[in-house]
């Protein structure tokens, strides 16, 4: 069974501190998560194997965006994201 069969995708954006490496000045950005959510039930076709790896799974997401522009107006030059975790739990 697909992975993916264990979770209800969604996106949302979340602000993150990141520094321009050509220019050097610190902005906040709105990044790009996709949101994977467990959802409560397997789907019935479920074997043993896919049971015991729902059982492990967690909701988690993961950084969409590996690219932003520069938001300094003299600059503006695309830069890589880097320094911020690209994957976490969710929680709630
Ligand atoms: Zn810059």
């Amino acid at each position: 069974m697909d992975e993916r069969a264990f979770y209800k995708e969604s996106q949302t954006t979340k602000p993150a501190t990141l520094s321009c490496p050509y220019c050097r000045e610190s902005n906040t950005y709105e990044l790009k998560w996709l949101l994977r959510r467990k959802v409560n039930q397997l789907p019935r076709n479920a074997d043993e194997r896919d049971r015991a790896k729902f059982a492990k799974a967690a909701s988690y997401m993961v950084l969409m965006d590996d690219k932003t522009a520069c938001k300094n107006p003299r600059c503006r030059r695309p830069f890589e994201v880097s320094g911020i975790r690209t994957t976490a739990f969710l929680t709630d």
